[in-house]
């Protein structure tokens, strides 16, 4: 295809390849084997001398599909699909490093993933230091002999902290490690981390990907070398995407672009009203000229995103009272969906961390994180201002 086609446009034109049925809409290939015309093909797909779908823990079209779109949309080389975001994550560590490597990553990541790196792989020789996201000099402290890899997410959740994508990736390189991004938030819509410098990109695609809260899936993008190995343990292993959750998530990447603009638009409104509403005591949201970092977030992302967290004064009390005096917000950890969710990090999400984790995470009980979705915003204001008047 054209290779200067826009982002909306890769997201719903590439990736088509139609069947003899000439379909409109992308097929979905619910079978889990394929057959061949004769001993000659299936020795051949075997060895891998003819190119073709044999089983779908190995390909399968629809999948296939997904993948090429999302490709196409993040700039990179090769994509695999897996069965969720962590399942992205575990491949992506299994296909890339050996025990008695070590990881670099940032404090502030996704609970699962931490539970994951420290908890799992830990346990077969695999070590992970933790640093500030914004911080350069605990990032270049952590580095040893046997790092191989740097892992961030950015903006940050729930505190939408900006890791400087670019700086981490050139100390990356300049110790020998990959870095991976963890692009959920952003989607390719709003922040290309491959362009600025990261060698792979991992997705949950269950969040924004999705879009409508559906299914699970996952991804992970980068250069077709590097790929291989997570393919490898993929195809071995077997947490590979469904062909019906591909094709969900297929019809999800073709809204993609209108929906995070719209996501994007309504966070930042629902952002300055908060920061003007006397019982509020911060905003953070990359998009506020206030966030601390938001020069470096408008060079990396093109929007703030749609997330929103802040401080409302009075503790966890005044926090739970938001909570539950809304009638219209889910009251859920999950986000990036059309309906608007709301979350008490501080009893939820980072529940089970010390109180003094917690203060250094600086998850205040007063902080609630909201995942602004798609209804109008002056109703989703209305819904918090009952708790917050
Ligand atoms: C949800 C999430 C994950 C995990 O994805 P699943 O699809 O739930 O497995 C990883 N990273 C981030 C930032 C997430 O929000």
């Amino acid at each position: 295809m054209d290779d200067k086609l826009a982002p909306e446009t890769l997201a719903i034109r590439s990736g088509i390849h139609r069947t003899q049925f000439e379909e409109h809409s992308e097929a979905m290939f619910l079978t889990s084997s394929f057959v061949y015309t004769s001993a000659e093909q299936a020795a051949a797909r075997f060895t891998g001398a003819e190119p073709g779908n044999i089983y779908a823990r190995f390909t399968n079209p629809t999948v296939t599909a997904f993948q090429e779109r999302l490709a196409a949309l993040e700039g990179a080389e090769r994509c695999v699909a897996t069965a969720s975001g962590m399942s992205a994550i575990l491949a992506t560590v299994m296909g890339l490093l050996s025990a008695g490597d070590h990881i670099v990553a940032s404090r502030a990541l996704f609970g699962s993933t931490v539970q994951l790196l420290s908890n799992i792989l830990g346990r077969f020789g695999i070590e992970t230091t933790y640093v500030s996201a914004t911080d350069m000099a605990e990032w270049k402290a952590a580095v040893k002999a046997n790092t191989k890899l740097f892992f961030l997410e950015s903006p940050s959740n729930p505190l939408t902290e900006i890791c400087d994508i670019r700086a981490i990736a050139d100390l990356a390189h300049a110790s020998n490690a990959l870095l991976v991004v963890d692009n959920c938030f952003c989607t390719p819509i709003l922040q290309r981390p491959l362009e600025l410098g990261a060698d792979i990109v991992v997705h949950s695609a269950t969040k924004y990907i999705d879009g409508q809260g559906r299914v699970l899936g996952g991804a992970v993008l980068g250069g077709e070398k590097m790929l291989e190995g997570v393919y490898g343990f993929l195809r071995t292993a077997g947490p590979t995407l469904s062909a019906f959750n591909a094709w969900v998530l297929l019809k999800g990447l073709e809204t993609l672009k209108i929906r995070m603009d719209a996501h994007s638009a309504n966070a930042l409104e629902l952002a300055k009203w908060l920061e003007a509403h006397p019982n509020v005591q911060r905003v953070l949201y990359p998009g506020l000229a206030s966030h601390p970092q938001h020069t470096l977030a408008m060079q990396q992302q093109k929007t703030g995103g749609g997330i929103v967290a802040f401080e409302v004064k009075g503790g966890k009390d005044a926090a739970w009272k938001v909570v539950n005096n809304t009638q219209l917000l889910s009251i859920t950890a999950n986000l990036g969906d059309v309906k608007t969710t709301i979350t008490h990090p501080a009893t939820t999400t980072h529940g089970r961390l010390t109180q003094e984790q917690r203060d250094a995470a600086g998850v205040s009980d007063g902080l609630l994180r909201v995942a602004v979705g798609l209804e109008n915003i002056d109703d989703i204001k209305r819904d918090l201002a009952r708790g917050l008047d």
